[in-house]
């Protein structure tokens, strides 16, 4: 009799397994899904998505930029949108497509391509974006895509039901980079200013203050020291330990800078 009910038991344990491979990717949080081979999805909350695309750039090669997707009813909210047009096409689709999304509002983190870089075609769509006015000012300056809607810091959007906060912590990877929280799902979009675990650099550092990158650091773990996921603006997502590891590498790379 015993033996029998284990292996009954282990016939359900086959079963479950099976049963979970079976289900459709997009379902699975934590699993990704390919969109193209330049543009890949991970579902991180029931209506929160990391999208990371690729780019090839001289002299790195192929690089990733993460940003997030959020759904709010019809509404799709894109915390930065993918390198170019083409790619931030390929994401909105998909979201119309599978997500029902008729609605885009794109939320500039700082002005780098890899924060705007398809910013362009959600203007031509009609949609709209949001920045700080210091981002505003240096896209101006730049010749790039102007975010429409400047916010002061703290700001917390409304979509929906959905607040949706931007945080500027004080200057970091740039004069600009600024964070956007989840609070209903605690998760934190810590941008460039944030290294994954697996970086051993802080990367693009040209328009760097990095007297001022530690400080701002700290009041983005005090302002946000709930969050549960942190996603940084490059490589894979984790925890608020994300923040101390970067605290690391300013501090290793002010001691070898002295
Ligand atoms: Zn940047
Ligand atoms: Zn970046």
């Amino acid at each position: 009799m015993k033996l029998l009910r284990a292996h009954t038991k282990r016939v359900v344990v086959v079963l479950t397994g099976f049963i979970l491979c079976a289900l459709p990717l997009s379902a699975r949080p934590g699993v990704r899904t390919t969109v193209t081979p330049d543009l890949y999805l991970e579902q991180i909350a029931d209506s929160v998505w990391i999208h990371e695309s690729f780019t090839s750039m001289k002299p790195w090669g192929r690089i990733g930029a993460n940003g997030l997707a959020l759904v709010s009813g019809n509404r799709l909210i894109l915390i930065d949108t993918p390198w170019t047009d083409e790619l931030t096409g390929d994401l909105v689709n998909w979201f119309f497509s599978n997500r029902g999304c008729t609605d885009v509002s794109a939320i500039v983190c700082h002005y780098h391509q890899d924060n705007l870089g398809g910013l362009g075609w959600v203007h031509e769509q009609g949609y709209e974006s949001y920045s700080l006015k210091a981002t505003i000012d240096l896209c101006r300056q730049k010749g790039l895509p102007v975010p429409r809607n400047p916010v002061t810091s703290p700001h917390t959007f409304r979509f929906g039901d959905t607040p949706v906060t931007l945080y500027f912590p004080g200057e970091g990877h740039t004069v600009d980079s600024v964070c956007v929280y989840l609070s209903t799902e605690r998760i934190l979009f810590g941008g460039c200013s944030v290294k994954s675990l697996e970086s051993r650099t802080l990367g693009n550092t040209a328009e760097a203050n990095l007297g001022a990158w530690p400080g701002s650091l700290r009041a983005m773990k005090r302002m946000f020291g709930e969050a549960r996921i942190v996603v940084p603006g490059h490589g894979k997502a984790g925890d608020l330990s994300l923040i101390d590891h970067t605290l690391v590498l300013l501090d290793t790379h002010r001691s070898s800078h002295d």
